[in-house]
């Protein structure tokens, strides 16, 4: 059975209502790549964006098996506790490929997507890692829209997926296991630098010490990094998801964070940056889609790619003539 196609009021009072199965389909809507429900999706999106932007975004990244969805699945139900609706949102780079599979689905978070209080999306997928980015975004400002206070994003701390959640959050938190050497747990330098809170993740039973120790070391190498952007230096902090403990410790890092940059300014020049990118990112995402569905460039791509492959013409050589066809094509059928 097909469902009832939404109108536009329908979508933003369910939205506004906080009805989950609304915010949903919204999601979904805004993934499709189909053209009537894109036109949709983005009205929509207009209509509710004077409503977005009252949440805390966090970014959690961290190689699989750190602990991200326990640290949430712990976390949670303290912020429901206090009061606040917490969205989970994810950026997952393998669904880029295939359907989400690093980081898997809702599952991982059994309890608290239970929680009427909680909202748990799995990844969007997308052709590019940068579409999926962008649709995480987008879900973000409806959640938002919606009542959600509190925002996580989590990725995997591997590749650019974590560059794109720096891109729309306000507080980025690295979570990183003691006794495994940078190397092994797949973290960058750069990712070290985006950090504003470090979490050492399962200090508990014979891992407690060595967490402890590891925080020292950390403490002092992050000393050696230049002061960060937003003047607020990066706490480094020990938690159990397991036990609890130290959970309450994080939140009220975060919360640290957040008066520390609203008061100096950082944290409305963050978003204002951020939202400047994403006014590019999406400008190039939609020239690049105009013109790879352009009929004058699928007729010729594929022989051009031809030149290419066998070396009988150059990549700039054949980039040039297409951009040339293309502006003329478009041009005439302006
Ligand atoms: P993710 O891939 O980063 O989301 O990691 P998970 O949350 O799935 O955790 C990976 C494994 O570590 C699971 O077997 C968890 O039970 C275990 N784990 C997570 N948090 C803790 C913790 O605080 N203490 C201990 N001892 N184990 C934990």
């Amino acid at each position: 059975m097909t469902k009832k196609r939404l109108t536009l009021h329908e979508y933003i009072n369910g939205i506004r209502a906080g009805e989950r199965f609304i915010l949903s389909r919204a999601i979904t809507l805004m993934e499709s790549t189909l053209e009537a429900d894109q036109i949709l999706a983005e009205e929509l999106l207009e209509a509710l964006l004077p409503f977005s932007g009252n949440s805390v975004r966090i970014g959690i990244t961290g190689v699989p098996g750190v602990g991200k969805s326990t640290f949430i699945n712990a976390i949670g139900p303290y912020l429901i506790k206090q009061g606040h609706k917490l969205a989970v949102l994810s950026i997952d780079p393998s669904s880029e490929i295939s359907r989400g599979s690093i980081l898997g689905d809702k599952t991982r978070m059994p309890e608290l997507a239970q929680s009427p209080q909680a909202f748990i999306r799995p990844s969007a997928t997308g052709s590019t890692l940068g579409g999926v980015a962008q649709k995480t975004r987008e879900s973000m400002l409806l959640c938002e829209a919606s009542g959600f206070d509190v925002i996580f994003i989590e990725t995997v701390g591997v590749g650019q997926s974590e560059t794109l959640v720096h891109q729309m959050v306000d507080c980025f938190l690295l979570l990183m296991l003691a006794g495994a050497g940078d190397e092994l747990q797949g973290i960058k330098r750069g990712i070290m630098e985006m950090t504003d809170i470090l979490v050492i993740t399962k200090a508990d039973g014979l891992y407690k010490a060595p967490a402890q120790q590891a925080k020292k070391e950390f403490q002092n190498a992050l000393h050696l990094f230049p002061q960060a952007e937003s003047q607020v230096n990066p706490e480094v902090l020990c938690c159990s998801a397991l036990e609890p403990e130290g959970i309450e410790e994080v939140w009220q890092a975060i919360q640290y964070y957040y008066q520390q940059t609203q008061s100096n300014g950082y944290f409305q020049q963050r978003r204002q940056k951020q939202r400047l990118h994403w006014l590019h990112d999406t400008l190039g995402q939609q020239l690049k889609h105009l013109f790879y569905t352009h009929p004058a460039i699928q007729q010729e791509l594929s022989w051009r790619e031809k030149e290419v492959l066998e070396g009988t013409a150059s990549p700039g050589k054949v980039a040039r003539a297409l951009m040339q066809k293309f502006i003329a094509s478009s041009a005439q059928s302006n």
